[in-house]
């Protein structure tokens, strides 16, 4: 326990180099702009780079975290690491990158073609983006860094293991327990080795995490959603977050399905739709997805209108 003395210390005078510090610049008790930092002794690592979007606020498109630290220490600053594509965690690296030097950000899979089609619309932001996969070490002076992956509503989502010389640090990204996922199952056993070889602080973040409940399996979901489709005789309009890619699967595949072609509106659900069928995430036979063109030449029973919640 620290000394009395100690605790009436300015927050930051409280450590010294030897110490691990652990905070956040954005996304707790806040859905968006996801950010946080562990540093120590020389070294800083940067954790997600996201943005918010404001509820109200007229004329203020995005919020980002306030970046004054990471600037002030950049030259400690070894690397970004993006733990999924989501805006929240992705949105802010177009900033970041402007203000501060950062000079490798690691991220895997759907999450690497998200960052390079945003700083696409974006002049001249130089990145040093290294890919990483769920087997993937990287070894620093006073840290190792390494992934353990989990289920969340887009692929490619990972937690970090950060090997410490007190004991592991993790930071789980945002995460649900789902034993029947549509696509690859969380790391169940490196969760375990984690555990016994000592966690020094576990940090987890998912929404929605004081309901006590367990959240529905998305291929239950998926079950639902056909189901639905099944009963309905005209045009289907259906909105979803952009971001969620799997649910977009499932109302592909319940489409197909019922001889139903798909129109996609909204500009954020026609790049997701893009980057994942790259990726093939989604999968549709040629001609599932039509134009806005072919739309009017096919009766309501046969289309369904895909658009962002
Ligand atoms: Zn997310």
């Amino acid at each position: 326990m620290a000394s009395k003395t100690k605790r009436q210390l300015p927050l930051a005078e409280r450590f010294n180099d030897d110490n691990i510090k652990v905070f956040a610049l954005g996304g707790l008790d806040e859905v968006g702009k996801n950010m946080y930092v562990v540093e120590c002794g020389d070294e800083i690592i940067v954790i997600d780079s996201g943005i918010m979007f404001p509820g109200t606020g007229y004329g203020v498109d995005y919020v980002i975290p306030d970046y004054t630290y990471l600037k002030n220490n950049e030259e400690k600053i070894i690397g970004l690491f993006i733990t999924h594509g989501h805006e929240d965690h992705i949105g802010g690296i177009p900033y970041l990158l402007r203000r501060v030097k950062i000079p490798k950000v690691y991220a895997s899979g759907i999450a690497v073609n998200l960052i390079r089609n945003k700083l696409s619309e974006f002049n001249n932001i130089p990145i040093n983006l290294v890919e990483y996969n769920h087997n993937s070490v990287f070894d620093f002076k006073n840290f190792q860094i390494s992934f353990f992956r989990t289920n969340h509503s887009i692929p490619d989502s990972f937690g970090i293991a950060i090997k410490t010389r007190l004991g592991y640090i993790l930071h789980t990204g945002d995460f649900k327990f789902d034993f029947t996922p549509l696509f690859k199952h969380t790391e169940y056993a490196k969760l375990t080795s984690f555990s016994e070889k000592g966690v020094l602080c576990l940090l987890s973040d998912s929404t929605n995490a004081n309901v006590s409940k367990f959240a529905t399996s998305e291929r239950k979901i998926g079950e639902s959603i056909k189901s639905i489709f099944g009963q309905i005789k005209g045009r289907i309009i259906i909105s979803t977050f952009a971001s969620n890619v799997h649910r977009i699967q499932q109302i592909v595949e319940a489409s197909i399905e019922h001889g139903r072609k798909i129109i996609v509106f909204g500009r954020s659900m026609e790049k997701t739709v893009n980057v994942s069928q790259q990726l093939n995430y989604i999968k549709a036979p040629p001609g599932t997805f039509i134009t806005a063109k072919e739309f009017p030449h096919l009766p309501p029973e046969k289309i369904t209108i895909l658009s962002t919640g």
